[in-house]
């Protein structure tokens, strides 16, 4: 029997999808993939040993950096308990920190960033997705400087994929049965801004949609405010296949905080653009994350944040602590926020944001929905509509019997339960 290995995938979509051709390309070696979650519920000890355990970390803000340190620790005591071969660290964290992480694990076997591991290893085949949720990286690396983000100096520039390339990947992943296709990317409103010629995201998704029909749902996941263009929002509303679903991080609302993230948009922009998007693509759930606490921030331009939160009721919102990032221009403002008050700033958003959110999914009340099933827990079936991405947002629950993961149903809501809601 050949060895086994597995993998424990940390942080965004992104690194999901890197953790996924990583599997690929072990499995092509002739290792055997075993799921990671037992090694660490099993306290019996049963699970036999793994040749091989993959971390694949994240090192973007301090909690994803915490949570890596946390994963890699309890990877050595397996090691220490003979339920781990090798261990090997890749990804985001050992990009920043290698010299010092090779210092504090001598147990680590072997440590790889994700760049130098594709450069070895990748063929580009993604045979991979056999469910039917598929994600397709349109691009690595970013060119924005937002000022408070290391990833520009983790992953480098924007390095676009040639549309060719991306077509060809969009049908691969639907012939091997994908239905909701994820297009993922640093930035992906900025897709094509490196190549030669005057193609943009809309050009590109035009191009999808032509050469694929079984993919029910394309869901555009980090587009930009400062690249969200008309053509783009053109096709989103035309489009019945692509999801009305708007992943719109705006970070602030201030002007003079946006001016000092980098952001290159104004709160005006901003408003106008989210008011465009609503009008064009009624219906349509907007996205969007937010900063508390970047250096400076005063309470006068945290209220003007949380007040516009308020005003403009955001239906998914996710808010972030600011964390203080080497190398990022932000790191050396001054003052930075003590550390109390960027805690109380974010409670206050989540709270209210809560309400926002409870009240905004009523509206889908006696609604007709589409829905992914996904799994089943409890004697229920669990799926999504198109108004949520996976992971990150609620859920549907589906009384009923004889559904099949991954297939698409109507349902009726008939109940909300803040973030998540009940259907039949
Ligand atoms: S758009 Fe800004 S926040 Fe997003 S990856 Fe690029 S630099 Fe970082």
């Amino acid at each position: 029997m050949g060895k086994t290995f597995s993998i424990i995938s940390l942080g965004c979509f992104r690194n999901s999808y890197d953790s996924e051709i990583i599997i690929l390309e072990f499995s092509k070696l002739g290792y055997r993939f075993l799921p990671s979650v037992s090694l660490f519920t099993d306290k019996k000890n049963k699970i036999k040993t793994i040749d091989l355990l993959i971390v694949n970390t994240c090192g973007f803000i301090d909690k994803a950096k915490e949570e890596s340190i946390k994963i890699i620790s309890e990877a050595i005591d397996l090691k220490k308990k003979n339920r781990v071969g090798k261990i090997m660290v890749m990804g985001c964290l050992v990009k920043r920190y290698q010299e010092e992480l090779e210092k504090a694990y001598p147990l680590v076997d072997s440590w790889q960033s994700v760049v130098e591991f594709r450069q070895d290893f990748v063929k580009r085949d993604k045979s991979l997705f056999l469910s039917s949720i598929g994600f397709l990286k349109i691009c690595e690396g970013c060119l924005n400087r937002c000022s408070f983000c290391a990833i520009p100096s983790i992953k480098g520039p924007l390095r676009s994929k040639f549309k060719s390339e991306v077509i060809k990947e969009a049908k691969d992943l639907e012939k091997k049965g994908v239905r909701e296709l994820n297009i993922i990317g640093q930035d992906i409103t900025s897709w094509g801004k490196d190549l030669k010629g005057k193609e943009d995201l809309a050009s590109l998704l035009k191009g999808i949609l032509r050469a694929t029909k079984e993919i029910k749902w394309i869901r555009l996941i980090y587009t930009h405010p400062k690249h969200f263009n008309d053509s783009l929002i053109n096709i989103i509303a035309k489009e019945g296949r692509i999801c009305k679903y708007i992943d719109l991080p705006i970070q602030h609302i201030n002007d003079r905080i946006l001016k000092l993230m980098n952001r290159g948009i104004a709160k005006k922009e901003i408003i106008d653009l989210i008011d465009k998007i609503r009008k064009r693509i009624p219906g349509c759930v907007i996205r969007s994350s937010v900063i508390v606490g970047f250096p400076t921030e005063s309470e006068k331009e945290f209220k003007e944040l949380l007040d516009f939160l308020k005003y403009i009721k955001i239906d998914r919102l996710g808010a972030f602590i600011y964390s203080q990032e080497k190398g990022t221009q932000a790191y050396k403002m001054r003052p930075q926020v003590h550390h109390s008050t960027k805690k109380r700033r974010f409670k206050e958003i989540m709270e209210q944001q809560q309400e926002i959110a409870r009240e905004g999914n009523k509206r889908f009340l006696n609604k007709e929905l589409d829905i992914l099933i996904e799994d089943k827990d409890s004697g229920m079936f669990v799926g999504r509509s198109q108004y949520d991405a996976l992971d990150v947002d609620g859920m549907v629950f589906l009384r009923k019997k004889g559904l099949k993961v991954g297939n698409f149903y109507k349902a009726k809501i008939i109940d909300c339960l803040g973030y998540d809601l009940i259907g039949v």
